[in-house]
């Protein structure tokens, strides 16, 4: 963990729905001491509560588009804003505009930091629907399993906490269809910028999950 005096940690991961994200984050959160800030749990969270925002979320999510960017820039601007995140955060399904890539650029800023690295995680679509046709979440932590690539020690079971193991609605093939859209449509636009700022690290997602774990573990200790 960073001392008082040590430049935040800000980490960004990008890539498309079904990349790893998710499973990669769980990892560099542990090891690297941040909390683990991803946009969806967060706002998954809002609807559980039954909060405005997660009403307002809703109908954007179960169509597979985006929550509105003044939305999830202040849900962010406040999560980053909090304690435990002063010694660096990874951002995780965030920014997913370029709208939102300046936001948090400005936001940093302000607070005198600055994105340290952007790890892409790069996977063909045709595997990204068939890695998320069989993805079951936990309800409890929101780690993530594969019936076939990655299966839980006890079917339905949450292997780290437990937790009862679901499928997400937006899971579902014709949303995963339209999700994909999105993701081409705002978020490769997120890839460009932060190729053009020189931050971006290209990390081939299609391959081992403890390989993409060892090629992240060692850009972000700079090797
Ligand atoms: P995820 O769990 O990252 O796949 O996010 C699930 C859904 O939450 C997305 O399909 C969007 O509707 C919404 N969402 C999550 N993060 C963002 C974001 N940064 N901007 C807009 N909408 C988001």
């Amino acid at each position: 963990m960073a001392d008082n005096t040590a430049i935040p940690l800000d980490i960004v991961l990008l890539g498309p729905l079904g990349a790893g994200k998710g499973t990669q984050a769980k990892f560099i959160s542990e090891e690297f001491g941040l909390p683990h800030v991803a946009t969806g749990d967060l706002l998954r969270a809002h609807r559980v509560r039954g909060t405005d925002l997660g009403r307002q979320a809703q109908a954007f999510m179960d169509s597979g588009a985006l929550v509105p960017d003044d939305v999830v820039i202040t849900m962010v601007r406040d999560r980053v804003s909090q304690p435990d995140a002063a010694d660096g955060v990874l951002l995780d399904g965030f920014p997913r505009t370029v709208a939102q890539a300046e936001a948090l650029d400005g936001q940093f800023q302000q607070m005198g930091r600055s994105i340290r690295h952007v790890l892409y995680l790069d996977v063909p679509s045709d595997k990204l629907v068939q890695r998320l046709s069989g993805r079951w979440t936990c309800r409890r932590c929101q780690a993530t399993y594969h019936e076939s690539n990655n299966p839980p020690r006890t079917a339905g079971v949450c292997d780290a906490c437990g937790g009862e193991l679901y499928q997400r609605e937006d899971d579902k093939p014709d949303v995963v269809t339209a999700r994909l859209k999105t993701y081409l449509e705002n978020t490769v636009p997120v890839v460009e910028y932060y190729r053009r700022q020189g931050k971006l690290r290209e990390i081939n997602g299609n391959q081992e999950i403890a390989a993409v774990t060892a090629i992240s573990r060692a850009v972000i200790r700079g090797r």
